[in-house]
Formats: structure tokens, C-alpha cells, sequence
């Protein structure tokens, strides 16, 4: 019986583009729709641009337009990236749009009004007011001294010099980030939804612990409902009170009854789902709530092990108290890195930009495949390398899996005018041993076994490729006599080349339909691929079906865009005596001249963006130096990288600095020093500036001699 499926991936938040952690996640989920789709499954996939919040409110006032100009534009960008990976959305959609402020508000007051005793409560609160701005300021936007370590400019939240968490009340001289004012405390209602109340607790041990969820995520998620002993001695479990209401000014969505106070984002993001999807079932004239009543509907959610707690605590119990219908299944993945574990980063070129990609010419499906090989179930971390991704791409789906259609599909076309022959014994046998593997990579593909649906696919490949290096078609075509042997050999390789096909659609489904062209026949899926070929059948003529990677597409790829412009040159003809790095070496100096310049190896504690800077980076270094009390002295020092660095790029790296430079007072505070970094004399014509970093062994504080 074919079932009716609503899949979602976790909706991007609309303050940039996206990156290649959303687009492993895209593939993971549309491998599954497509595998669901192949199956005779109906299946609704959707998702939508996650707009609200503060940070969005305040990256468009900063770039002057408003916040549903600013989310409009970034949602304007995201076709390129899902139709070049082939990811079949039926709808995007965005939750600032009518249908999620209907849902919203619908079901606050369904959670407000709950028969049994409502789960809304309001409370007031203290929090940090922005005077100057006139409104409430989110953790994130405060900023003081870490009251443990004492380093400055830390975030309200938690200090990313020491690692502690803690109030934003807590902070020593704290400012606003976002007018340097000092903020005041105030007072303010705000509403809670009420997850500590038993109805939550005994209704989500049971939704979490019932085996659906992947084991690792339920025994995470069983950590947060342990019990905690409170000061009076009393005990409380684990599930803390939900602030779901923000104050105007908030670009969000109006609170019922409640003027001047909005929703948290994380209230309506997930929301969007359902307002995604309702979107879709109006313009297919489909009634929204007779949908969902459909007891036999399943729900599933992809999402990233960073939001596990607001999809599997917060999302079902709003829906459950609601009265709506809670998620069939959460699927938890892990992130991506890339190159062995760096760190992502796009200015040092060892990112993976999607865009990038696609504009190298580089196959979508490559990509696609590389990520489905290392797939599975599991909430764990993948990493992109690039010798592997070449290796698997050419050795495995080229080497193995498309080679072999060209190794019979040539004889077919020029001696049999492409008619598909009678097999025989052997070549039936082998064909039977690949159908009966279906049960099974259904089943891999079903539980999203990626990784392995693909490992028995190629060994069947390896079957098929043992079966021609056995019968050498090209020297049947030789023999005389051998006619009907080679139509035979040639007619086994492309049926067993269509149930390959069949097998790895879900992850290549450009490539299968070329593949469905080339056979002449009707789109490959789980059911008709038992019906085999028919003798008689006549096949087109073979066309390349795929490049293999070269490896200057990953370099160009992995290079970082500065260099690209180096390595170009600049179109100058080299002079007889060319100044290095565009500039004569400087007069000679003394030893006694350099022995003045005190320059320490330092080390990157906390680095940040500077706002109202695009050139600036704001670094706290660890110089080895010692306050009164006996504490590390972290010295600031600005420094004009930010077109090469992202603050992320720095943390944790040892660097060298000019220690006894006089400090200097800059427009965004006092600079006390200055970090050594390599440059070009025209850094116009010859962009990049490279910070410099010792050999392994150096520890902050000494001395370069
Ligand atoms: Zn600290």
C-alpha cells in the first residue's frame, strides 16, 4: 500500500547564503524523497526561509532596507543552489508569510486555552535596555567583561575566551553591541511556555525514550530530563520554562491579545513547516487540516544535531498540547567538514563553496554521490576530502558503474541495431542475483543506510564487471561464428546496467535520466524494475554519460579567491631588477636597530568582526603576560584583515607581534600592538595579506631574536 509522506529540512535562517552544510543536508533528504517517490510513495517535501528575529532586524537596518526586503533578497538566491544539486522541494516558502502568522497565533491560543489548564504563563522578568536604541537587547547583543576570566568584550551569553556561561547580568561594565550604550535593567512581562509542567515532562519522556528517535539522540536527550536538587532542597527535573514572547520593536509575528510583544523566532520557525506546506495544498486546492487529520500521514523532520532541543522537546510538545498532530520521526545528522576536519572557512580556500561548484562546471551528482557514500543513520560527523571524493567519483561511479554500459552499449548499436537479444543461462543468473538484491537496498535506502546502498550496489557492479572481463565481448566481436554470443553478453551488461541504474537513481537522478533515454524506456522505480528488458527491445545510441573529476577543478575549487587573482598576474611586464613584493628592500640597519623591536610570539584568544569596520579584526592575544593578579593579561590589537580572515579562522593560532609598539587609540578603541602579516606594496592590484605563524613548539610570550 503506498503511503503518504510530509518531509521537511531544517529551514535556513535568511541572514546569508547558503553553505555546504545546508546542501549535505538537502541531499540527505531528497535521496530519501526520491528513494520514498521510487517506491510509489506520496511525498510532500518543503521548506522555507526562517526570517525572524533580532539579528535579521538589525542586519537590515544596517543595510538600510527593511527586514521583508532583506529576507526577500536573500530567498531571491536560493534557486541556483537547489536546482544545480537537483533537490526536488514541491515547495519553499517563508515564515513571515500569512499562512505561518495564522498558524502561529492559532496555535498559541490552543496551547493558551488547553482544557486541562493552560501551558502559557506570563511572568516578568529583568533584562538589559538599550537606551539609546529603545528596545530589549537579546544575549548576543550585550557585551562586557567576563566575570570569571575578567577578558573583555565577551558576549552576554557565554565567554569564548574561558568557556563559562553565565547572565548577561553578570557581566562586568557591560555595553550594548549595538550603540556602545550602557544598557539599564528593566522590567518586562514576558510569556513562558510551561515545559517543566508534568503534562510536558510525563508526554515527552514517553515521545523521546519510545524508540523511534536514533538511539544516540534519545540517550542525549534522556541526560535533560534528569532531575536537579534547587537550593530550598526541593528537586525539579530537568526541563526548564520556554520565554517564547521578545518586545517591539521585533520583526516577527504579534502575539494574540498581547500588544507590543511577538514570538520568538523558534516559536513560529517550525511552525513554517506546516505553513510551507499548507501553502502548497491551497494551490493545489487541497484542504490543509483534512491533510493532517489523515491518521496514515507520517511527518519527518531532517535537521542537524545543533537543534535537537527544539525539535524533539519544544516542536512535538507544541503540537501535542495544541492539539495537532506530532512528528512521525526526527532525522539527526551530523556536520560536514571539510579537508581532514578544518574548519570551514572561505577566505583561506578550504571551504567548500556550493556556488563555486556549480560555476567550475563541476557535476552536481559528484557531489551527491561523494556525500551519499558516506552517509548513514547515524548522528556523526562527515568529513569532505578531495582525494577521496576524485577517487570514489572515478574509480567507483565512473570506473565501475558507468563503464560498464559502455562496454556493451557500442556493439549493440553498430551489429545488432541496438536490439536487446536473447540471454542465456549465465547471463540470466547473474541478472536474477542483482534483482534479488532489491529487498534489501530498499531496505538501506529506507533507513537512510546511504553509505551502505551504495557499497552493495558497486559490489553487484564488480559481479557485472567480472561477468564481461569473463566473456571479453571485444573479442567476440572479433570471432567469426560469435554473433549471437556477443548480442548475448552485450544484451546481459545493459539489463544489469538499468538495474544499477535503478538502485542509485535516488542519488543520481540526472544521470538515470539520461540513462532512461538512452534504453528508451519509461522512468526507472522499485516496481517496474522487476519487469526485465525484453528481447526485441531496442536501445539508442550510446552518448557519454559522465566526465570524470579532473583534479584542477578541486583545485580551483579549494584555491582561495585572492590567490586566484595573484597567480594571474597583473598583466605587468617584469622589469630587468622587479622589486619583490613591490617594493625595494629598505635601507640596511644595525643589529642594535632590529634589537629594538621587541616582536613575541603570540597567541589568538578571541577575535572578532568590528562593527562599522569591513577592514578591521579585533583580536585578544595572549602575549604571556601576567596581570596583578597572577591572571593572563590579554592584550587587544586591531588589525586591517578582515578581507582575508574570518575571525573563526584565528582563534587558537599563534601569530607574532610587535610587543613594545606605543599603543595607539583608534576610532574603535586602543590598539596595544601590532600583528605581523604579509602583503604585496599594491595590495589593490595584488589583494592578500597573510598572517604570519611559527613553526609548531612556539608558546605565546617568547621572544623572536
Ligand atoms: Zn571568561
Amino acid at each position: 500500500m503506498s503511503r503518504q509522506l510530509f518531509v521537511t529540512t531544517a529551514l535556513p535562517y535568511a541572514n546569508g547564503k547558503f553553505h555546504i552544510g545546508h546542501i549535505m543536508e538537502y541531499i540527505q533528504a531528497d535521496i530519501w524523497v526520491r528513494f520514498q517517490r521510487m517506491m510509489g510513495n506520496s511525498v510532500d517535501f518543503c521548506c522555507a526561509d526562517d526570517t525572524h528575529g533580532a539579528p535579521i532586524m538589525i542586519a537590515a537596518e544596517k543595510a538600510g532596507v527593511t527586514p521583508q526586503a532583506f529576507v526577500a533578497d536573500i530567498a531571491a538566491g536560493r534557486k541556483p543552489y537547489l536546482d544545480g544539486f537537483h533537490i526536488s522541494f514541491d515547495n519553499w516558502h517563508s515564515t513571515d508569510a500569512p499562512e505561518n502568522h495564522e498558524l502561529a497565533q492559532a496555535i498559541y491560543r490552543d496551547l493558551r486555552d488547553n482544557p486541562d489548564g493552560s501551558l502559557i504563563e506570563k511572568r516578568t522578568i529583568e533584562q538589559f535596555f538599550d537606551p539609546q536604541k529603545s528596545m530589549f537587547l537579546p544575549d548576543r547583543f550585550i557585551k562586557g567583561e567576563c566575570p570569571k576570566c575578567h577578558a573583555k568584550d565577551q558576549y552576554g551569553d557565554n565567554c569564548e575566551v574561558c568557556g563559562a556561561v553565565y547572565a548577561p547580568t553578570d557581566l562586568i561594565n557591560p555595553y550594548s553591541a549595538l550603540s556602545g550604550a550602557k544598557p539599564e535593567l528593566r522590567q518586562s512581562e514576558h510569556f513562558f511556555f510551561k515545559l517543566s509542567d508534568p503534562r510536558c515532562v510525563s508526554f515527552l519522556s514517553e515521545w523521546t525514550q519510545d524508540g523511534k528517535l536514533q538511539p544516540e539522540v534519545a540517550n542525549k536527550i534522556k541526560e535533560w530530563f534528569s532531575e536537579r536538587s534547587n537550593p530550598d532542597g526541593s528537586t525539579s527535573n530537568g526541563l526548564g520554562d520556554w520565554d517564547i514572547s521578545r518586545d517591539a520593536p521585533y520583526f516577527g509575528i504579534e502575539i494574540p491579545d498581547a500588544p507590543g510583544k511577538y514570538f520568538y523566532v523558534w516559536l513560529d520557525a517550525p511552525i513554517g513547516y506546516l505553513a510551507s506546506l499548507k501553502n502548497l495544498l491551497s494551490r493545489r486546492g487541497v484542504n490543509f487540516d483534512a491533510y493532517m487529520a489523515n491518521p496514515a500521514l507520517e511527518q519527518y523532520h531532517f535537521i542537524g544535531k545543533d537543534i535537537v532541543t527544539f525539535h524533539t522537546l519544544f516542536w512535538p510538545a507544541t503540537l501535542h498540547f495544541s492539539g495537532r498532530k506530532t512528528p512521525s520521526n526526527v532525522f539527526v545528522h551530523g556536520f560536514l567538514t571539510v579537508n581532514n576536519g578544518e574548519k570551514m572557512s572561505k577566505s583561506r580556500g578550504t571551504g567548500l563553496d556550493p556556488l563555486k561548484y556549480l560555476k567550475l562546471g563541476m557535476n552536481p551528482e559528484w557531489l551527491r554521490y561523494y556525500l551519499a557514500a558516506k552517509l548513514s543513520a547515524r548522528n556523526e560527523d562527515i568529513d569532505f576530502n578531495a582525494e577521496d571524493f576524485m577517487a570514489r567519483v572515478n574509480s567507483d561511479l565512473i570506473g565501475k558503474f558507468v563503464n560498464i554500459a559502455s562496454r556493451a552499449a557500442g556493439f549493440l548499436s553498430k551489429r545488432f541495431a541496438g536490439q536487446i537479444g536473447v540471454v542465456s543461462e549465465d547471463g540470466a543468473a547473474l541478472l536474477h542475483q542483482l534483482r534479488g538484491e532489491r529487498a534489501q537496498i530498499e531496505q538501506l535506502y529506507e533507513s537512510r543506510e546511504f553509505a551502505k546502498a551504495l557499497r552493495e550496489t558497486m559490489l553487484l557492479a564488480d559481479r557485472v564487471n567480472a561477468y564481461v572481463d569473463a566473456n571479453k565481448p571485444w573479442e567476440l566481436a572479433k570471432q567469426a561464428g560469435m554473433e549471437a554470443r556477443l548480442q548475448d553478453v552485450c544484451s546481459v551488461c545493459i539489463k544489469a546496467f538499468r538495474i544499477l541504474t535503478c538502485y542509485l537513481k535516488p542519488v543520481l537522478p540526472e544521470l538515470a535520466l539520461q540513462v532512461e533515454r538512452f534504453l528508451n524506456i519509461e522512468p526507472l522505480n522499485f516496481v517496474n524494475i522487476m519487469q526485465p528488458l525484453a528481447a526485441g527491445h531496442v536501445i539508442g545510441n550510446y552518448q557519454h554519460l559522465m566526465q570524470r573529476v579532473d583534479v584542477k577543478q578541486l583545485d580551483a575549487l579549494f584555491e582561495a579567491p585572492d590567490s586566484a587573482a595573484t597567480s594571474a598576474g597583473t598583466g605587468q611586464t617584469p622589469t630587468s631588477n622587479p622589486a619583490p613584493g613591490g617594493e625595494a628592500i629598505a635601507a640596511t640597519i644595525g643589529i642594535e636597530d632590529f634589537a629594538k623591536i621587541d616582536l613575541r610570539i603570540a597567541k589568538v584568544v578571541a577575535c572578532e568582526a568590528v562593527q562599522g569596520s569591513t577592514k578591521l579584526l579585533r583580536l585578544s592575544l595572549d602575549v604571556g603576560e601576567l596581570d596583578d593578579a597572577g591572571q593572563p593579561r590579554l592584550r587587544q590589537v586591531f588589525s586591517g584583515i578582515a578581507s582575508m580572515y574570518q575571525p573563526e579562522d584565528l582563534v587558537g593560532k599563534l601569530t607574532v607581534v610587535v610587543a613594545n609598539l606605543a599603543p595607539r587609540t583608534m576610532k574603535f578603541g586602543v590598539s596595544e600592538g601590532m600583528v605581523l602579516a604579509a602583503s604585496h606594496a599594491d595590495e589593490k592590484k595584488n589583494p592578500g595579506i597573510y598572517v604570519l605563524e611559527p613553526f609548531a613548539g612556539a608558546v605565546p610570550g617568547l621572544r623572536i631574536h
